[in-house]
């Protein structure tokens, strides 16, 4: 039986078919989210490489920002929901989620049950999210996938003084314009970051084992400066930006398995 997970987010948009609940079909993930194209992508890509037609998929759970405009889903839930059932399933044991994503970032306090406690959301400024890392990496002539290993060369620690986006692109130019180093540029960009994400993350209370998920874990320079601002080691699963539209999912199998029970 073949289930289906459709994380419609703010700047990507990723799809999961499960087979039983526990194989991974394939995995889609285009660069596009909620209003766009992005959507009907994501579906044409997971069915085309499945080899599945729509009929195939019993059920479809659609999460993220652009959830309610997906019409061929049966059922909606939130990615707060979707990110923690997605990372309980790849790291069981886990206790604190730190999610960053394109627009906003969140933390999310687990249960030993693997349930969702509490949660501190930021949504409302893009310091301390993709974006902020986005537009930073488009001032140095870069793309996000190559700032871990850039912060890797860094020889100096130093810091970005400006909270605000606009004005940390500002501080940047600066920097670089009076010479300093893109690594140690990219380095502080990264501490900012971490800063930012873990002031979130001590609202809702940080226990081990810390697991980090959402686009921006693929970037190993904002783990790092994570794990030294939290003074803890942090796990990132495999494909994290990925873990919602599992857990979406994870979540359809289960619910179609309910309602089974209960018919
Ligand atoms: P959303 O669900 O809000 O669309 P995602 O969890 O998909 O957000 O994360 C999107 C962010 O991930 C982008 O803003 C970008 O900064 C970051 N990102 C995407 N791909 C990579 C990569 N290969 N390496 C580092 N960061 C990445």
């Amino acid at each position: 039986m073949y289930t289906m997970g459709i994380d419609i987010g703010s700047t990507a948009t990723k799809g999961v078919i499960l087979r039983d609940g526990n194989e991974i079909i394939t995995t889609v993930k285009v660069n596009v989210g909620a209003g766009t194209s992005g959507s009907q992508r994501v579906l044409d890509g997971v069915l085309g490489q499945s080899g599945l037609a729509v009929g195939d998929i019993k059920y479809i759970v659609a999460t993220g920002y652009g959830r309610n405009r997906f019409e061929l889903a049966d059922h909606q839930i939130s990615e707060l929901s979707c990110h923690t059932r997605g990372v309980s399933y790849l790291v069981p044991g886990v206790r604190t989620i730190i999610d960053i994503g394109g627009q906003d970032a969140k933390t999310i306090k687990v249960n030993n049950k693997g349930r969702m406690e509490n949660f501190v959301m930021n949504e409302k400024c893009a310091a301390g999210t993709g974006r902020f890392l986005d537009v930073m990496a488009g001032v140095l002539e870069t793309t996000v996938d190559q700032l871990g290993a850039l912060s890797m060369l860094a020889d100096q620690d130093m810091d970005i003084s400006a909270t605000c986006t606009v004005f940390a692109e500002s501080e940047v130019i600066s920097l670089l314009s009076n010479g300093v180093s893109i690594p140690n540029i990219v380095a502080a960009i990264h501490k900012s970051v971490a800063k930012r994400v873990c002031g979130l993350a001590r609202r809702a209370g940080v226990e081990p084992l810390v697991v980090m998920t959402g686009g921006v874990a693929q970037n190993s320079g904002v783990a790092r400066a994570i794990e030294k601002e939290l003074n803890l080691p942090v796990t990132i699963p495999p494909n994290p930006q990925m873990t919602g539209a599992l857990g979406a999912a994870l979540l359809a199998y289960e619910t179609l398995k309910e309602k089974e029970a209960v018919v």
